[in-house]
């Protein structure tokens, strides 16, 4: 049987890992296909499919993209995008544009916590890529302010937190728009994060397609409840580790891995939206 893993960042946003070792990492996993999902870019796509040659993996071309979702945030993938799309593109620099400036306002509000660190540092170190809160975070710990990622989030920049700033406002229509627009198949990412159930309905009117029912954040129990959802709202089910290379404290590449028949099923939804397109 043969597996994937729908959901992988690199170091073109907050991941650690470079494409290539992204793609050496999935092959380690045994995988046969993963998705490229960063947030905000695509820059890692071309480098991951000349990779991929040598493991002989699939990689599916695949974004992230955060929304507005009122109260907090949510977070809409794309699989299967015509990622060389030049409009896309520079809406994603925009995208990363915006990030700066908000990443800016972090620092500020850290300063003003007592918490300093070094702006620059931070867009030397990761402004290449979409520079995230991760990024902020892993500063934080080098100048010893919490002992765990997790502790960061939980003090100071998690969505409740005193030095949260959102990003851009994006409506989930407006990000399920530009992914199809793109011929992408618009996912729901990791929806017991959000907590944002009762947006499903509307989102599947708007255009999205599927739902990562698999996360490394979503147990079995809590899987099988998207199972049904999907099935409910006639939406596709997918799943992803959500791997950030060592970004996080472990490297989960694989740990979450769905049976190739669904990445099929997403392929024919992507051939689709394609053809409608054309
Ligand atoms: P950003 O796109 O800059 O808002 O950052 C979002 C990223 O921060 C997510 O993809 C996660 O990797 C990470 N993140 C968000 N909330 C938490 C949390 N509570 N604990 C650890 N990492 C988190
Ligand atoms: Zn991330
Ligand atoms: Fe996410
Ligand atoms: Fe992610």
């Amino acid at each position: 049987m043969e597996y994937a893993d729908l959901h992988v960042h690199t170091n073109f946003s907050d991941g650690s890992f470079t494409p290539e070792e992204a793609v050496a990492a999935a092959g380690k996993a045994d995988l046969a296909a993963v998705s490229i999902t960063d947030h905000d870019s695509v820059e890692a796509i071309g480098p991951a499919q000349e990779a991929a040659k040598r493991y002989g993996i699939e990689v599916i071309p695949g974004g992230e993209l955060s929304a507005d979702a009122g109260r907090r945030e949510i977070h809409i993938m794309g699989h299967y995008i015509d990622w060389k799309d030049p409009q896309f593109r520079e809406r994603l620099k925009i995208f990363r544009e915006v990030r700066l400036e908000r990443a800016a306002k972090i620092v500020r509000k850290l300063e003003e916590l007592g918490k300093k660190i070094d702006f620059e540092r931070l867009v030397r170190t990761y402004g290449k890529g979409s520079l995230g809160r991760l990024h902020i975070a892993q500063e934080m710990l080098e100048f010893g302010y919490a002992r765990s990622i997790d502790e960061v989030f939980e003090r100071y920049l998690g969505d409740y937190g005193p030095a949260y700033v959102p990003k851009q406002r994006l409506q989930p229509s407006e990000a399920i728009d530009l992914i199809l627009k793109v011929g992408g198949v618009p996912v729901y990412a990791h929806p017991r994060i959000s907590h944002r159930d009762e947006l499903i309905p509307r989102l599947a009117k708007e255009g999205l397609r599927g739902i990562e029912a698999y996360h490394s954040e979503q147990n079995p129990s809590v899987s099988d409840h998207y199972k049904r959802l999907a099935e409910k709202y006639g939406l596709l089910v997918t799943g992803g580790s959500d791997c950030h290379g060592k970004g996080k404290s472990e490297v989960l590449m694989g740990k979450v891995r769905i049976p190739y028949e669904l990445v099929e099923k997403l392929k024919d939804a992507g051939k689709d939206i394609q053809a409608q397109r054309a």
